[in-house]
This record gives C-alpha cells, sequence and structure tokens, in this order.
C-alpha cells in the first residue's frame, strides 16, 4: 500500500495530462482493431507488447533492443497495411477541427425520409435496381468516380427517372447530400471482405465499399430479388419494407442532425466501449509506473552561468566578478531527460548593496530550475563583489589626432565644444583620475577640405552619462598658411 499512496501524493498535474493523452491513445488503437476485426494483428502485438515491457522492466538488454527494432519496422508495416484507415482517420481529425461550422444544409424532415422509403419500395416492387447513398459527414468525392453532376431536390419521379433501366444514367448510384441530389451514375469502391457481401453481386459489394470506407448510408434495391438493404458502418442488412426503411433513414439523420447529434452522439460515446476505456487507462496506468514513474531520484552536476540584474542605479560592480559556479540539481531520471541546460541560471539578487567589498551567499533561491528538480547545493556557497558608487566628475575631453596637415598648412589651435562633459564614473575610478575621455581621432591630413568635424566619444564601459547617452561633440581647427 506504502509505494501505491507515495504514488499518488506525487503525481502532478503533468503526469495525469500524460496519462489520459496516452490512454486515449490505446483506446482510439483497441477501438480501431475492434472495428477492424482484425483481432489477431492486435493479439500479436500485444504479445509482443507484453514481452518488450516485461524486457525492459528485468533489464534484458538484447531483447529490448531487438524488439526496439521490430517496432521501428512494424509501424511502417501498419502504416502500409492500414493507410486507408488512417487517412479517413486524419479525415476525420480535419471534421472535428471545424466542429459547429456545419457544412451540411438542411436535413431531410419527415417528408423526404418518406419520399425515400416509398421510392425504394416501389423500386423494389417493380424489380428495378437501384443504389443511393446518402452522405454523412466523411467526405465522398475520393471514394467516387464518374457519374454526373446534378442539383436537384429529393422527388419520387426524379429518382425514378434516374434508375430507369432505360435511361442511359442508370448504371452506378445516386448520391444525396441533405435533401438534394448532388450527383448520378457515380462508380463506388467495391468491398474485398467476403464475409460481408457472401454471394451478393455487384450493386450490393459496392455498398458495402463505400459503407467501409466512410459514414454513409447506402440503400440498394435489389433487381433479382426486389429486396431493400442498408449499408452503414462496414455492415450490409436487408430490411422488411418501407417502414423499416423509413425508422432506419430517420435514426440516421436524427444522429447526423448538427443540433441534437453532436449531444447525443457525445454522451453515446461517452456510454459506450467501457470494457475498452477502462482496458485502456488500466494498460496505461501500468506502463505509467513502469517508464514514467521513478520514485528513486538522482544527482546531478551543471556549470551554470550568473547573472547579476538589478544592480541599483547608483551602484557598479567592478570587474573581475564570478561568472560561473556549479550546482548540484537532484530529481527523478526523466526529470533530467526533459531538462535543457541551458535555461538554467544563477540569478543573485543584489538588494542591499553597499560600497566596497562584500560577500554575498547563494543562495538556493536564486537557481532558475525547473520544479521538478531541487537545487542540493550551490558551489562556492558565497562569492565576493566589489560595488562602487557612482559619482558625477566634470571630464576634459582630449582630442587625439593621427597623420600630418597638408604642405603649407600649420595647426595653430585644436577646441572642442563641449570642452568637458559630465559623467558618473565609480567612486574608486574618479578618485584615481583615471578615466579618459576622447574624440575619435582627427586624420590632419584632411585639414585642406575643411576645419570643422563631428565626431563621437570613445570612453571606458563604467562611464555613464547624465543624459543616458553622450552628447554632440564638435572639433574645430585653427589653421594658418605657412610658407
Ligand atoms: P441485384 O440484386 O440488383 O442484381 P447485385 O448485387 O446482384 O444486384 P449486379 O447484379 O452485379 O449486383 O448488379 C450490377 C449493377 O450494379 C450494375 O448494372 C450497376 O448499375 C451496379 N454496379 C455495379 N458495380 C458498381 C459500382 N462499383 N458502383 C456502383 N454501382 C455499381
Ligand atoms: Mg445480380
Amino acid at each position: 500500500m506504502q509505494p501505491i499512496f507515495s504514488i499518488i501524493n506525487n503525481l502532478r498535474i503533468q503526469d495525469i495530462l500524460d496519462i489520459i493523452i496516452v490512454s486515449l491513445m490505446i483506446y482510439a488503437l483497441l477501438i480501431w482493431f475492434k472495428d477492424r476485426a482484425s483481432r489477431f494483428v492486435l493479439v500479436g502485438i500485444s504479445v509482443v507488447g507484453a514481452i518488450y515491457v516485461t524486457a525492459r522492466f528485468f533489464q534484458l538488454y538484447l531483447t529490448t533492443v531487438v524488439l526496439q527494432g521490430f517496432f521501428a519496422i512494424l509501424i511502417f508495416v501498419l502504416v502500409v497495411i492500414f493507410q486507408e484507415d488512417l487517412r479517413r482517420f486524419f479525415e476525420r481529425l480535419a471534421i472535428i477541427g471545424r466542429f459547429g461550422k456545419q457544412v451540411r444544409s438542411v436535413g431531410p424532415q419527415h417528408e423526404e425520409t418518406e419520399v425515400l422509403a416509398t421510392t425504394a419500395a416501389n423500386l423494389a416492387r417493380n424489380r428495378i435496381g437501384a443504389l443511393i447513398v446518402l452522405g454523412g459527414d466523411d467526405p465522398l468525392d475520393r471514394h467516387l468516380s464518374g457519374g454526373t453532376k446534378l442539383d436537384g431536390l429529393i422527388s419520387q419521379s426524379l429518382l425514378e427517372s434516374i434508375f430507369d433501366p432505360h435511361s442511359p444514367g442508370h448504371d452506378g448510384a445516386v448520391i444525396i447530400y441533405g435533401n438534394r441530389i448532388t450527383r448520378f451514375g457515380c462508380h463506388l469502391p467495391l468491398s474485398t471482405n467476403m464475409d460481408r457481401i457472401g454471394a451478393t453481386g455487384l450493386r450490393h459489394t459496392a455498398a458495402v465499399g463505400l459503407a467501409e470506407r466512410s459514414d454513409a448510408l447506402c440503400i440498394v434495391v435489389s433487381e433479382e430479388r426486389g429486396t431493400i438493404s442498408i449499408a452503414r458502418n462496414e455492415k450490409i442488412q436487408a430490411l422488411s419494407g418501407a417502414a423499416a426503411l423509413q425508422n432506419e433513414l430517420e435514426t440516421f439523420y436524427r444522429e447526423m442532425s448538427p443540433e441534437k447529434g453532436k449531444t447525443s452522439r457525445l454522451s453515446q460515446e461517452i456510454k459506450k466501449n467501457t470494457r475498452e476505456k477502462v482496458i485502456a487507462l488500466v494498460l496505461t496506468c501500468i506502463l505509467w509506473v513502469i517508464f514514467g514513474y521513478q520514485k528513486e531520484s538522482i544527482r546531478r552536476d551543471f556549470l551554470i552561468p550568473i547573472e547579476y540584474p538589478s544592480v541599483s542605479r547608483q551602484y557598479i560592480l567592478e570587474e573581475p566578478k564570478l561568472t560561473e559556479a556549479k550546482v548540484i540539481l537532484s530529481g527523478p531520471t526523466q526529470a533530467f531527460q526533459l531538462l535543457n541546460p541551458e535555461t538554467l541560471k544563477i540569478s543573485v539578487k543584489l538588494g542591499d548593496i553597499h560600497e566596497g567589498k562584500q560577500a554575498i551567499i547563494l543562495t538556493r533561491e536564486m537557481v532558475k530550475a525547473p520544479s521538478n528538480l531541487t537545487v542540493v547545493a550551490v558551489i562556492p556557497p558565497e562569492i565576493t563583489i566589489t560595488a562602487s558608487r557612482f559619482v558625477s566628475v566634470s571630464i576634459p575631453v582630449d582630442v587625439p589626432t593621427t597623420g600630418k596637415p597638408p604642405r603649407g598648412v600649420a595647426v595653430q589651435e585644436i577646441s572642442v565644444s563641449p570642452s568637458a562633459v559630465r559623467v558618473l564614473v565609480p567612486g574608486a575610478a574618479a578618485s584615481q583620475g583615471k578615466i579618459k575621455i576622447q574624440t575619435e581621432p582627427i586624420d590632419l591630413s584632411k585639414l585642406a577640405d575643411r576645419t570643422s568635424f563631428e565626431v563621437s566619444l570613445r570612453y571606458p564601459p563604467n562611464v555613464r552619462f547624465e543624459g543616458g547617452k553622450p552628447p554632440a561633440v564638435e572639433v574645430t581647427i585653427k589653421t594658418k598658411k605657412k610658407n
């Protein structure tokens, strides 16, 4: 009992999310295998999966490596085998994406389902073969070939004219969306599943083929036997007559209708497949305990940079200052796997700083690390910094020169405006008179053309200007003619 409590106590929001996502994936997989009746594939994969999990648990190195390779290949094999299903799955995802914005226009009212039912019964009585497709949410275009476009309201006479054996368009299927016939004479994909189609002919095979690939409902009227069948969700079933058909159609449209349908379908979704949901959840929890959850924590050292933010405006830290420190972190292995070491930082808080040398304790709170890792120690635990107070001084601007004046010209006087600038400098530096502020060097060989230069200032990095940025400086050079 003890370990279970400790697991539950340490459960984070992320872990719960982790479990929910994987459960949903396993659930989707279970439902898919169940619907597709490819049970033996599922059983095969589960057995291999169980061996893999056991092998990892007991740390059987070779078995895990071989099985990992096997799974990598298996993914490709499954993609190839089930490409049609995957395509449909992504189509469905896209449809969920535009949830709310219904593309389907008004669904048929009571009269239209009645028209469809009586037409089908009439055709059956007259032994006229027919295939009518009612589109659902899935797009059908890529399954249909041939046919003629039409945009007409459903009516008995229109449907009977289309399926009239003397008309050139009677071959193939009629496609209905909402209350409109959008296409007729379409060729549908054929089913290859012999269990489902049995000894029936092409019309019935085509109906099952489309029902396997989409959520459309197909009504088939048999020419030979005069029966009415509907194919939906991969299954085909014979109906007793017009009333039964109308019933089925109304159920179909109710499920598909945007208002009531969505909520009732959601509640249906919640109620059904309880067994698969439980299996998925239990399986995920087992996987999570084996792979995701680790009680023993490990330690690791990191050399991480020190930042000195928010030094107050009156102080500056003298160089050199320590830029890196060693930090020992502890936590579960997977926390280290998800860690990007570049995000680790020590941010030194210099709240009550004073002039001169002082020791600062590097506390664990100064280390910025993810919440699932704890800081065990910072080495060194203490650093020494030297802070200087800024003082305001006026420093004369010096003008260096390069080159020689042109022939016949002599420099008489160099003046600079302003001749001195007021700056903030660290107290120690100011008292030693070490701060020099210079203009950019003036090239005397250019004196023939001009005698006034707009230049910028050069100054050490620990100098701050009172206005925030250095002032513009103008250098004027007085010359005289020389013989
Ligand atoms: P019935 O019971 O009416 O005889 P059936 O299932 O035995 O139906 P067939 O006898 O093979 O089927 O019927 C052939 C008719 O089915 C074709 O004339 C054509 O109209 C239709 N059909 C055949 N293949 C397709 C297809 N791929 N898509 C749509 N309709 C098809
Ligand atoms: Mg036939």
